[in-house]
C-alpha cells in the first residue's frame, strides 16, 4: 500500500529531513511512527500523503508511483484514497460537525444531500450521532478530533495518516481516539499514526522508529 525506496527529502536551505528511507507498509497494517522531535516523522508522513514530493528516491502509494503523476492526478489520488488527521483538528469553525464531515466528500462529487447523509453515517460511527448540528467550539477536544476522523474517513480512503492525533487531548479522550483508529484498522483501513506517546506506540502492532531523518527500527 505504501512503498518508499531510498527516499530523501531536502528542504531549501539544506536541511535533510528524511534521509535514504526505505519502508513498506502492507494493506491493512496499523503502524506507529515514533522518534524525537525533528527526526523527520511529519516530513515522511507528508511524503506518504503525497502532500510533498521527494528530492530523490521513489514513493509508491496504492500502486501509483507519485513521481509519474501530474499535479491533478496526484490531487485525485490524495482526495480519493488518503485521509488525514492532524493534532490541531483543522475543522472549519463556522460550520457544524455535519457540514465539516460532508466537506470531506466535496471532491467525490455526490449531491449535497448525499454528502450530508454519508456524513451523518460517519458521525454515528464515531459516536457523535447526537452532535450533528454542533459547531466545533461547542464540542470537547476529543469530540472535535472524532469529527476530524469522521471527515477523514467519510470517503472510505484506503490509507489514513494521523499526525499526533492525541497530542492535544487528555488521556481519556486520547484513548477514545485510539480505540476509534483500532476499529477502523479492524475494518480494513491502512493506518499510519505519528505519536510521541510511548504507551500508545507500544500498544500498536508495529512501530517504526526515526532518528535524524532515518528509519532506525521497524522498517
Ligand atoms: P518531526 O515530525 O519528527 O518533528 P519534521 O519532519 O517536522 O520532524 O522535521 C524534520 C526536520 O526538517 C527538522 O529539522 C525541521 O526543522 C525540518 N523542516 C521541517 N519542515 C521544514 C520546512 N518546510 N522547511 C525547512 N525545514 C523543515
Amino acid at each position: 500500500m505504501v512503498e518508499l525506496a531510498n527516499v530523501t527529502k531536502e528542504y531549501p536551505g539544506g536541511v535533510v529531513a528524511v534521509r535514504d528511507v526505505s519502508l513498506t507498509v502492507e494493506a491493512g497494517e496499523l503502524v506507529a511512527i515514533v522518534g524525537p522531535s525533528g527526526s523527520g516523522k511529519s516530513t515522511m508522513l507528508h511524503l506518504i500523503g503525497t502532500l510533498d514530493r521527494p528530492s530523490s528516491g521513489t514513493v509508491r502509494i496504492d500502486g501509483h508511483e507519485v513521481a509519474a503523476l501530474r499535479d491533478k492526478q496526484l490531487s485525485a489520488l490524495r482526495a480519493r484514497r488518503i485521509g488525514f488527521v492532524f493534532q490541531q483538528f483543522h475543522l472549519a469553525s463556522g460550520q457544524t460537525a455535519l457540514d465539516n464531515v460532508a466537506d470531506g466528500l466535496l471532491y467525490a462529487g455526490p449531491s449535497r444531500a448525499a454528502r450530508r447523509s454519508r456524513a451523518e453515517d460517519a458521525l454515528r460511527r464515531v459516536g457523535l450521532g447526537d452532535r450533528l448540528d454542533h459547531l466545533p467550539h461547542e464540542l470537547s477536544g476529543g469530540e472535535r478530533q472524532r469529527v476530524a476522523i469522521a471527515r477523514a474517513v467519510v470517503g472510505e480512503p484506503a490509507i489514513l495518516l494521523a499526525d499526533e492525533p492525541t497530542g492535544n487531548l487528555d488521556s481519556a479522550s486520547g484513548a477514545g481516539v485510539m480505540q476509534l483508529l483500532r476499529e477502523l484498522h479492524h475494518a480494513g483501513t491502512t493506518i499510519l499514526v505519528i505519536t510521541h506517546d510511548q504507551e500508545i506506540a507500544a500498544s500498536l502492532p508495529r512501530q517504526v522508529a526515526m532518528r535524524d531523518g532515518e528509519v532506525v527500527r521497524g522498517d
